[in-house]
């Protein structure tokens, strides 16, 4: 078994269910770097997991805001989105510390412009473009993220 998984994924709700399957596997304190072109639907596998938290309501690219918080019932999750970053200590002066407690679910869009700043991943997620389809790639970082690719080839 290697430590990574792939799956193709047809359309928009495909991307969604993934993200909902994934949340049934993440715990408290897990980070997940996303990976893939603009459009390639990082934002929209991020509200396929927070959704599957029990979120109901929207789930909005924080490029602006750098993250949107989730304070649900099971976890905090925090998403961020770096895009628009332009210096990594930005970070550092919203207080970004707080935000990666042990408790919380940090998913976070660009990450290699939080770089030295941001904590590493357990899981490295890429979307890539098929045509008009994607594909996602789950790469694991550390033990924990091990875990959850084992059950993601156990359950394919
Ligand atoms: P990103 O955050 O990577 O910039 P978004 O999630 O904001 O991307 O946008 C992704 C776009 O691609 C949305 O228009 C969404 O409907 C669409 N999309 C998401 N997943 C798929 C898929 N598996 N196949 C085709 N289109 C998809
Ligand atoms: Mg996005």
């Amino acid at each position: 078994m290697s430590d990574h998984f792939v799956q193709f994924l047809a359309d928009e709700s495909a991307t969604v269910a993934f993200g909902n399957q994934l949340a049934s596997l993440v715990a408290q304190g897990v980070v997940i770097y996303l990976y893939g072109d603009l459009g390639a639907g990082k934002t929209t596998l991020t509200r396929g997991i927070v959704q599957g938290f029990g979120h109901q309501g929207k789930v909005k690219s924080p490029t602006y805001t750098l993250v949107e918080p989730y304070e649900l019932p099971e976890v905090n999750i925090y998403h961020f989105d770096l895009y628009r970053l332009a210096d990594p200590e930005e970070l550092e002066f919203m207080g970004i510390r707080d935000y990666f407690d042990d408790s919380a679910v940090c998913i976070l869009e660009w990450p290699s412009k939080g770089e030295g700043v941001i904590p590493p991943a357990d899981l490295d997620i890429t979307l890539k473009y098929i045509g008009e389809a994607r594909e996602v790639t789950v790469a694991a970082r550390t033990q924990r993220g091990i875990d959850i690719v084992l059950k993601l080839q156990g359950n394919a």
